[in-house]
């Protein structure tokens, strides 16, 4: 595929090969931007601000309505898309591309919603007769860095509410997965979004990462991938706004009450999902030890029983890993997890880059498979001796982005909500769970900023007071 910047589609003689991570054919090919494209791409999208600045917000509704449509119409190619260059199983890539559909028909909807506030400007001493309010403005130019995991939906998080806050917007896609976000701009331009108004460039993070993050035109960046990246990115940005939606080690308690069958339907649902390569993936259980022996007995034959193959066979519940570097590195955590004194429960093995479903127990909080994000199909289990060494076990991470708690008890439940500190809190199911519409971030380092489009909107949009001085 090409790329697309200063309203045109481009190709560069330099290539990335995008390559199938289940048996490693190459899908397509991308150009490799430079910095002085990303240059061009950001005096292009100077213009293109300037153009959806003048748009209504019911222009703004009807293209993204219309972008929505042909998204859900697609929905099975975009699908398969993301399965191939991501690895995700083929109904987790249908399911992806739905939810980018219903994100980008959410965005819509926000155009539509950009209100402001009156201000009772004459409860402030001597200012009877003032009448004041707020209007929310563009930012401008975007720029949207975004992963591989998901790399349909969380690119729509961004371009959807950019343009439906009237901005321009850049995307750099990650580099193993571009082609569904260069797909996106397709459907974009095809529903009329103004060709200036939106870029896609693909390349190396290193170089067009930081040429787009650093540049002072661009207002606001809103990336989404690793602590480390983020941290970079916040060193070189300057005086913009900036979203981080950073990673996670999140944890899922079991309480001695909970619905153990339940349990362990989350613990699969949220462990493994993607090869466990979800920000928002359950890594750590916690179960009392009143029932920490039969939770294991319960997950071992489901963990047993996760289908591993080729991701478009339809009855394959898991497929492989985005590289073979990160199934090795998954491989050594474990290794390293049970020489410290853990026990496989089972899994523990790999082929290239599918990693056996895996499940360890008597898992430490000081071991790096609890400490660090793991990111790969593997869940530890450890003992708590009560719900406060189970909360201040979840708090011991440097991250707080999604936690789940299993209890019938409605006090515990409140003392989970209050005291574990994450910006998603789960009860009765795992911590991976999201409603595209609900607010969505992490505290800690998991982040700052909020996603889902109403609340990506008032990130992406500025607010001024007006004043009108009339005479009392
Ligand atoms: P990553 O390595 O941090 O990369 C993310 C993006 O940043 C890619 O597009 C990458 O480009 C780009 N990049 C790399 N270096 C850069 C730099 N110096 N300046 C600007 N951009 C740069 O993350 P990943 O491996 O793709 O994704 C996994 C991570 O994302 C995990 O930590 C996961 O938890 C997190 N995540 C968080 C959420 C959330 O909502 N909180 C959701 C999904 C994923 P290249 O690909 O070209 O290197």
């Amino acid at each position: 595929m090409r790329i697309f910047f200063a309203g045109q589609w481009q190709d560069r003689d330099q290539k990335i090969e995008v390559r199938n991570p289940y048996d490693a054919t190459i899908v397509d090919t991308v150009p490799q931007a430079t910095a002085s494209d990303a240059d061009a791409a950001i005096a292009g999208a100077v213009q293109g601000a300037a153009v959806m600045r003048k748009l209504s917000g019911y222009e703004r509704f009807q293209i993204l309505r219309k972008a929505a449509d042909a998204m859900f119409a697609r929905q099975k190619e975009l699908g398969r898309i993301i399965s191939l260059e991501e690895g995700k199983t083929i109904g987790e890539g249908t399911f992806e591309a739905s939810r980018a559909a219903e994100t980008m028909e959410l965005s819509a909807e926000e155009a539509k919603r950009l209100g402001g506030e009156l201000l009772p400007l004459d409860g402030a001493p001597g200012a009877a007769g003032k009448l004041g309010f707020t209007l929310r403005v563009p930012c401008g130019v975007v720029v949207a860095i975004t992963p591989f995991n998901f790399p349909l939906n969380l690119v729509c998080h961004k371009v959807g509410p950019a343009l439906a806050a009237g901005n321009a917007v850049i995307v750099k896609p990650a580099s193993d997965t571009p082609l569904s976000a260069l797909k996106l701009v397709e459907i974009l331009l095809e529903a009329g979004v103004p060709p200036l108004a939106i870029s896609c460039l693909t390349g190396s993070g290193g170089e067009l990462g930081k040429a787009l993050c650093r540049d002072e035109r661009v207002r606001k960046i809103s990336f989404t991938g690793s602590v480390e990246v983020g941290k970079q990115i916040c060193e070189v940005a300057g005086l913009k706004r900036v979203t981080m939606e950073l990673g996670s080690n999140s944890p899922l308690i079991v309480l001695p009450d909970a619905d153990l069958n339940k349990a362990a339907d989350a613990v699969i649902a949220t462990g493994f999902a993607n090869a466990g390569q979800v920000c928002i993936s359950a890594q750590r259980v916690v179960a009392l030890d009143k029932v920490y022996g039969d939770l294991i007995d319960v997950l071992k034959p489901r963990v047993e029983g996760i289908t591993v193959g080729n991701p478009l066979h339809e009855g394959t519940k898991m497929g492989p890993m985005i590289r073979e570097r990160d199934a090795v590195r998954v491989g050594q955590w474990v290794d390293e997890a049970v020489e410290q004194g853990a026990k496989l429960v089972c899994g523990g093995s790999r082929t290239g880059t599918m990693y056996k479903p895996t499940l360890v127990a008597d898992v430490k909080p000081t071991m790096k498979i609890s400490r660090d994000e793991l990111f790969g199909p593997a869940v530890g289990v450890s003992k708590a001796a009560s719900l406060d060494e189970a909360i201040q076990f979840a708090n011991q991470s440097r991250y707080g982005l999604s936690a789940g708690l299993f209890t019938q008890d409605i006090d515990s439940a409140m003392r989970f909500a209050r005291e574990v500190d994450s910006g998603n809190l789960h009860i009765n199911w795992g911590p991976m769970w999201r409603a595209d519409l609900m607010p969505y971030g992490g505290l800690k380092e998991s982040g700052f900023g909020k996603e889902g489009p109403k609340y990506a909107v008032q990130e992406m949009t500025e607010m001024k007071t007006v004043v009108i001085h009339s005479k009392p």
